[in-house]
């Protein structure tokens, strides 16, 4: 079943701007958990953990370490965080507000806000990761197309300026034109839970193969 998603992304609706997202649209995108964090960063289910590194990303890591370090059930308290793979120096997790289903973002561990502050074997990693996604989305969604995308510094239209992040999504002809025409409502085929769960089945696939 579709659902209709009213979160807006936009910040506007004109037509350049429209023209503007539909180049680059992790530009636009939301990566916290703003109307259900109790903290930047920190699902609602994940509140026990009580500090905050002033990150939205590490508070995210830090919320599930914390709970599963106090037991609660990996599996558990990381769907609770969107948290789709651990790699050694980078992870992915979906995007809380997706442009589209299928809406990851790989990054580093450290919270670092440059891509050549990356140590070479996180950067690496990461484009591990970004072809690991690729394969992923293939799998799932069967797109017709992918964005990748970094935005580095505010002035380049980080959401997170701090911490490096690489967006990825899939994409299909004429979602763009979809997206003109409903202005600032979008159909999402599934909810966040099932994106979650699509994904780490078959990233898990994918590392085993
Ligand atoms: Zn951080």
């Amino acid at each position: 079943m579709s659902r209709i998603a009213n979160r807006s992304i936009y910040t506007g609706s004109n037509g350049a701007f429209e023209m503007d997202h539909f180049w680059t649209p992790w530009r636009y995108t939301y990566i916290t958990t703003a109307e259900t964090a109790v903290r930047p960063g920190v699902p609602a289910a994940l509140a026990a953990w009580e500090g905050d590194l002033g990150c939205v990303f590490c508070n995210l890591m830090a919320s599930i370490d914390n709970a599963i370090a106090t037991g609660m059930n990996a599996e558990k308290a990381e769907a609770a965080g969107g948290l789709v793979l651990r790699a050694k120096h980078c992870f992915i997790c979906l995007n809380a507000f997706p442009y589209t289903s299928g809406h990851v973002m790989a990054m580093p561990y450290a919270h670092l806000d440059r891509l050549a502050a990356l140590p070479e074997e996180t950067a690496h990693e990461l484009m591990d990761l970004a072809q690991l996604t690729e394969r992923a989305l293939e799998r799932i969604y069967t797109p017709h197309g992918f964005n990748f995308g970094m935005n580095v510094g505010q002035a380049a239209g980080a959401g997170v300026a701090g911490h490096v992040h690489l967006h990825a999504m899939p994409r299909w002809v004429g979602d763009t034109s979809f997206m003109t025409t409903v202005a600032e409502t979008r159909v999402l085929p599934e909810n966040l839970e099932t994106t979650w769960k699509r994904m780490r089945e078959v990233f898990a696939e994918l590392i085993i193969s």
